[in-house]
């Protein structure tokens, strides 16, 4: 063994440490308190100092009972020196060695959780060695830290410290397509097919599938719908990542955020539409060539004075905003285009798209109690069209304390109709609001920060509309 002296013998009191402590644990009575305890001793005794590869292969080696895996492992090839510290790469490296699965026979599906790389973090949330985080998402540069690297080591060599992990299926740092939800929306069913169901509520103009997902089994329902406005695309993700996480913590009964949500979804049951515009998604992702009417699409863009590229389109592939399309005060709106344009187009008829068509008919069969529609962007909440009386002070209520959550502001914003929220709050009678997320549109680095905004949502706006019902 080659490693420098001092890490010998930091190594070696570590290593006692860890065996009796290991002793120790063994005979406590079930294996979640075990590794509490385990835990709890790193975090007190060796926090978050950061660790080198040389001391993660020792501790590997040491709790194997044998060196053998130590001396093979040691010699894989790294372009940095054994002292440096670990980054999370490295260590996803070493347990890969350390399972000695093979890992080039994996299918691909294993492979999440990092971009431009191919560590199988998948698999070893699957088997329970790594948490998944709230986030479903790993930072490859990460320094990891003695706690981390240890928790992960004895969960890889120790089966019996293992902690049960779903595949992280939606991965939505990316440009997420059309494809990529249907995928997604198919995987989800299959890893969930107690939870949740999928309808198809209508067609795009150029034939897509309008997805909606339902989660629960509850009678009051509620409707969500993201990017109705093309570019707003990463509204699709981000609702996607809450179909997910909704249904991993349902199936295993575990908090999301302070929320039960098993017992939630037994009152209510979430509908998600997270691509209510996939002709327009389609078009901002990948050109007009992607499309059916792309030459038409060109021509619009170019006979527009506010636009030069597609990034900014939000109406569907011929043009109309679809979120200007519904029947409310339609007749008399201002502010909008009279020929098809990148956005703010009304259609020649209200309801006259068929993604819009198919909103306006989903959502006065469902009759929802509540509906959010994501949109991009500014950190905003409206929720006000003319509502009066006891509807006026529920639904402000209601926007405060989803203000509080997400840390966004809201206003009376009273436009002059069109919209789908306008709809909900005339027709339906029920609290209709917008949400609009992030400062920059389709600006993907800005996901964690949504992401922590928003991600319980639905869930905190089911818990204030409830009682009202
Ligand atoms: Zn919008």
């Amino acid at each position: 063994m080659s490693l420098p002296k001092r890490h010998n013998a930091h190594s070696f009191i570590c290593l006692l440490t860890v065996l009796a402590l290991l002793m120790n644990i063994f005979r406590a009575t079930t294996f979640a308190e075990n590794e509490t305890a385990l835990i709890t001793h790193f975090t007190m005794s060796l926090a978050n100092k950061p660790v080198t590869r040389a001391m993660t292969i020792f501790f590997y080696g040491a709790l194997k009972g044998h060196f053998t895996a130590f001396r093979s492992l040691e010699t894989v090839q790294y372009d940095e020196p054994m002292t440096t510290t670990l980054t999370r790469a490295d260590l996803y490296s070493l347990l890969a060695r350390a399972l000695a699965e093979p890992l080039e026979e994996l299918p691909k599906e294993y492979y999440l959780g990092t971009e431009g790389d191919d560590l199988p973090l998948d698999m070893f949330a699957q088997l329970g060695v790594v948490n998944v985080p709230a986030n479903r998402f790993f930072v490859n540069e990460e320094t990891v830290s003695w706690f981390e690297a240890q928790q992960h080591v004895v969960r890889a060599v120790l089966p019996e410290f293992r902690i049960q992990n779903d595949p992280a299926i939606v991965s939505p740092q990316q440009m997420y397509s059309y494809e990529q939800l249907e995928m997604d929306i198919n995987r989800l069913l299959t890893l969930y097919p107690q939870l949740l169901t999928v309808e198809v509520i209508g067609q795009s103009v150029e034939g897509r599938s309008l997805y909606a997902m339902r989660i629960g089994q509850g009678e009051h329902e509620i409707l969500i719908d993201a990017a109705i406005h093309a570019s707003e695309w990463l509204t699709t993700p981000l609702t996607m990542k809450m179909v997910e996480e909704y249904a991993h913590h349902a199936h295993h009964g575990t908090l999301f955020g302070q929320h039960d949500v098993a017992v939630l979804l037994q009152e209510v049951s979430f509908w998600f539409i997270p691509m209510i515009n996939p002709d327009g998604v389609t078009l901002v992702q990948s050109g007009p060539d992607a499309i059916i009417h792309g030459a038409l699409a060109q021509q619009i863009l170019s006979d527009s004075e506010d636009f030069t590229t597609f990034k900014g389109w939000k109406a569907n592939s011929r043009g109309v905003d679809l979120n200007r399309q519904f029947p409310i005060s339609w007749t008399t709106l201002t502010s909008v285009r009279d020929e098809p344009a990148p956005s703010h187009f009304k259609g020649h008829a209200p309801l006259s798209e068929p993604e819009a068509q198919a909103l306006y008919d989903f959502a006065r069969f469902r009759r929802p109690v509540l509906t959010l529609s994501f949109h991009q962007q500014g950190e905003w909440l409206f929720w006000y069209h003319k509502q009066t009386g006891a509807q006026l002070e529920r639904d402000e209520k209601i926007v405060q304390a989803l203000a509080a959550v997400t840390g966004y502001r809201y206003q009376y914003y009273n436009d002059n109709g069109g919209k789908y929220m306008d709809f909900v709050i005339t027709e339906l009678g029920v609290p209709g609001i917008t949400v609009e997320v992030g400062t920059v549109v389709g600006d993907l680095r800005q996901w964690q920060r949504i992401w922590q905004q928003t991600r319980t949502l639905p869930l905190v706006a089911a818990e204030l509309v409830l009682p009202h019902f």
